[in-house]
């Protein structure tokens, strides 16, 4: 029987799961990002600036959700000193609800991106208020806390953050990898993490995957170093409101991109089946050494493709890459789930 990870009959809604406004160190209102977002065809927005809890639900309308979040971060200076080459770590936090604005372990020196302290004071503070530790333990005690408060919990950017892969394996309650970053991706050009994906699902470690353009807007949205637009997730919900779009994030009901789009993900046996957008590639990786892959003739793409799980799989995802290079990556889907 055939089993159907992206179901073509279901509606995706575009969505930036990583933006900056004003409020933090972003240079554009809540406002004209939505307006922004919405123009270029997005249905959902997540404004995560950081530190800075919000609900943002003021900017809804029937066509457009705002889901309430933030970015949280840990470095390993106890007075929070941003180092250029050191690790630290960034995760987002999107609230369960809407009108939750908890804010997770207080700490006076990380809240030095925030424009207007007056509001910030009077947030819903909750966890411990210790000085933050660059330690596996604290970090998943953090993590741990915003769950706890009703938040699913990405870890973010992982190129840039530095982290060594043994403390990314260590971290719990990830939710998703923000396989894709497009701010980091316009600095660096490597800010895919498909092959930390994969050790991570070697690992069994059910993350889905996303993306999102983590915009400053320091460039105007026309220039060339605007870093918006560039990395989304599509989301596909039973129904579009607030609980049905955390709903679908939760249970992996997305997937990331940087262009192409993936219309159907879906097996029957052993062989998976993808219908995309135009490709010059379609891979099928499963943890392996050797992924399925099909390649467009010079000067052709394709929108299809047929590829078969071995029988070692413990897990396949599916990643469809156009003539740009700009990658559609699905999460990865273990065998008792088909
Ligand atoms: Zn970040
Ligand atoms: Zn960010």
């Amino acid at each position: 029987m055939k089993k159907y990870f992206i179901n073509p009959d279901k509606k995706q809604y575009k969505a930036n799961l990583h933006s900056h406004t004003l409020l933090s160190d972003g240079k554009l209102t809540p406002e004209q990002m939505k307006n922004a977002y919405k123009e270029k065809g997005y249905s959902i927005l997540s404004i995560t600036d950081h530190e800075r809890p919000k609900n943002h639900s003021y900017l809804n309308d029937d066509d457009f959700l705002t889901i309430t979040g933030y970015e949280a971060y840990v470095r390993p200076s106890e007075e929070c000193i941003y180092d250029l080459y050191g690790p630290e770590i960034h995760i987002n936090l999107f609230a369960k609800k809407p009108d939750n604005e908890a804010y997770i372990c207080y700490n006076k020196a990380y809240c030095k991106y925030i424009k207007d302290l007056s509001e910030h004071d009077k947030l819903n503070k909750v966890g411990s208020t210790e000085t933050r530790r660059y330690t596996a333990q604290y970090i998943n005690k953090f993590i741990k806390t915003a769950v706890d408060n009703g938040y699913l919990v990405s870890y973010n950017h992982p190129v840039w953050s530095m982290e060594e892969e043994e403390r990314v394996l260590s971290y719990e309650n990830i939710f998703s990898l923000e396989i894709d970053n497009y701010g980091c991706f316009q600095t660096n050009a490597t800010e895919y993490s498909g092959a930390l994906y994969d050790k991570l699902l070697r690992k069994g470690r059910r993350w889905a995957c996303h993306g999102g353009d983590d915009n400053h807007n320091i460039r105007p949205l026309d220039s060339v170093y605007s870093d918006s637009f560039g990395a989304f997730t599509m989301i596909m919900p039973e129904k579009f409101d607030y609980d049905g779009v955390i709903a679908a994030m939760e249970k992996g009901e997305m997937y990331s991109s940087t262009g192409p789009e993936i219309y159907e993900i879906s097996i029957e046996g052993d062989t998976v089946h993808i219908e995309s957008s135009a490709a010059k590639q379609i891979i099928l990786y499963t943890g392996s050494k050797g992924p399925k892959f099909v390649i467009a003739p010079d000067g052709e793409t394709i929108t299809s493709a047929d590829l078969k799980v071995d029988s070692r799989a413990e897990y396949f995802r599916i990643c469809v890459v156009d003539e740009k290079a700009r990658k559609a990556s699905s999460r990865g889907f273990f065998k008792d789930e088909w």
